[in-house]
């Protein structure tokens, strides 16, 4: 008699237990599927913008930018900061620097190490 209480007892134990992690993995659940709605309705969003600017983009420069994101883990432009190619990290060397302060401003230029356009701003340090 006093085996049957102890185990309903476990067993009651264990329903409870059982019942408080359900309810955590549903608690789990429904935030990140709230989560993953969120992130598609900015995929979509940041989708739509970048089909506005890709439209003003001439078609070869789109091109040459698309295959460097795919070759280049995501990320086929980068800004020229102080002297460095945000992309690779490396410091443009002086002759490379000439290069681009002789560039026309809407020529495209590219980093000499990891080939990625280089987006020039007043930041760059020409
Ligand atoms: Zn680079």
């Amino acid at each position: 008699m006093e085996r049957r209480e102890s185990a309903q007892e476990r067993v009651s134990e264990l329903t409870d237990r059982l019942a408080s992690v359900q309810a955590k993995i549903d608690d789990a659940t429904a935030r990140r599927d709230q989560a993953a709605g969120e992130l598609d309705t900015e995929a979509s969003s940041v989708g739509k913008e970048r089909e506005v600017v890709a439209a003003s983009i001439p078609a070869d420069l789109l091109k040459l930018y698309d295959k460097l994101r795919e070759k280049e883990g995501g990320v086929g432009a980068a800004k020229l900061f102080q002297r460095r190619c945000e992309g690779c990290r490396l410091e443009l060397n002086i002759t490379e620097l000439n290069e681009v302060r002789a560039a026309a401003p809407d020529a495209v230029v590219r980093c000499e190490n990891c080939r990625r356009i280089l987006v020039r701003t007043s930041e760059s340090g020409l």
